[in-house]
């Protein structure tokens, strides 16, 4: 049976339940995480931890339990669900309180954790993936991961009534600042890698780090700039990175063709590494 963990019990899934005065529930107070899984084991669990402190700190809202007792329960519900390929999700909120906006006098934080299989292999990799552009209407703190996803999630339907993927968010500037649920990329025409530098108006992605780290060791020139939709759509090559989706190729942008239409090179280059990275087998 499915069992997700709920303050301090391993429930059965479908039975898993917070109270209504639940403050993620009353005012999205509460921040996640979603540490990819594949074959039972974490990947990069230590910055997605070391994230979740960020997001915690930034909120001031107290770890549930030590990290290392954290650690021990994600790796008891990922055994329990006998999950290999997937991605376990957690998520702390400043507890249950009579509903009133100011903190609680003597908070304690909820921790709720589920796991997820992944679904088939989408053979998105290999064709790449449409995103549109919407206006980044989101709130000035997008470094922490908060459980407040309206704007995402308005984002990521306008995608999805488009038949896209993804939808790039455009802030006031005309500069892409990142996707719904994505960091986003592109290769300029004089090859170097671009992305939006860190800062309030997008998430530290893990993901994005791990491939820094890659892109320096191998010397290749990376740029943390943001870049418009014109430069994106001029680029031969763009990418978004996520926990969920590694590296996947950008092939059209509001419709239109990036580079000719398919995975460049370097794209495909970058998610070979990336699955190599995760344990995962390569793709033809
Ligand atoms: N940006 C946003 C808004 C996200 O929600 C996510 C992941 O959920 C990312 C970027 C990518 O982050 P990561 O690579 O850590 O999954």
């Amino acid at each position: 049976m499915r069992h997700a963990y709920v303050n301090g019990r391993y429930v059965p899934h479908a039975q898993a339940q917070v109270h209504i005065e639940d403050r993620g529930y009353q005012f999205a107070d509460g921040v996640y995480e979603v540490v990819p899984l594949r074959d039972g084991r974490m990947i990069d669990e230590a910055p997605h931890l070391d994230r979740l402190g960020r997001s915690l700190a930034a909120l001031r809202i107290d770890w549930p339990m030590s990290r290392a007792c954290l650690g021990l329960v994600l790796r008891e519900l990922v055994r329990r669900n006998a999950v290999a390929d997937g991605s376990v999700y957690l998520q702390v909120t400043r507890g249950v309180a009579p509903r009133d906006h100011k903190f609680p006098r003597s908070p304690k934080p909820s921790l709720v954790v589920t796991t997820k299989w992944a679904g088939p292999a989408t053979g998105l990799g290999a064709k790449g993936v449409g995103v549109v552009t919407v206006p980044d209407v989101r709130w000035r703190r997008c470094d922490i991961k908060s459980i407040n996803l309206l704007a995402n999630v308005l984002a990521k339907q306008a995608a999805a009534e488009q038949s896209a993927f993804e939808a790039w968010q455009v802030d006031e500037a005309g500069l892409v600042t990142e996707g719904a649920s994505t960091n986003a990329w592109i290769v300029t025409a004089d090859g170097a890698l671009r992305t939006r530098a860190l800062g309030s108006a997008i998430l530290a992605g893990v993901t994005r780090e791990t491939l820094l780290g890659f892109l320096a060791h191998e010397g290749l020139r990376v740029e943390e700039r943001a870049f418009t939709v014109p430069e994106a759509l001029l680029a031969p090559e763009a990418f978004l990175t996520s926990s969920s989706n590694f590296v996947l190729p950008v092939t059209r942008l509001d419709g239109k063709p990036i580079g000719d239409g398919r995975p460049g090179p370097i794209t495909r280059r970058l998610r070979a590494w990336y699955l190599k990275h995760a344990g995962m087998a390569a793709e033809s």
